[in-house]
């Protein structure tokens, strides 16, 4: 499974953060939502989680095969 990518900066309204947040796409809505109420004042609705999911990109690593991606030492998702 591809990793997701919540970049500040792709999103409008949001003053000079350059935050990125990658992981698997469960883990980086739920981080990127926390991120947007404690930092950006967000109020937690179910369309900032929507438009959050909405928002992310795959992750791209420079060079890197798109597969291939070592799953040992990872912890699993709550
Ligand atoms: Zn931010």
């Amino acid at each position: 499974m591809p990793r997701k990518v919540a970049d500040c900066r792709d999103t409008p309204s949001v003053m000079g953060c350059t935050l990125t947040i990658s992981g698997e796409e469960d883990e980086v809505v739920r981080a990127a939502v926390e991120h947007a109420i404690s930092v950006h004042g967000h109020e937690d609705t179910q369309e900032l989680w929507d438009a959050t999911r909405a928002s992310l990109k795959d992750e791209v690593m420079p060079g890197a095969a798109p597969v291939a991606q070592p799953s040992a030492g990872q912890t699993p998702a709550s």
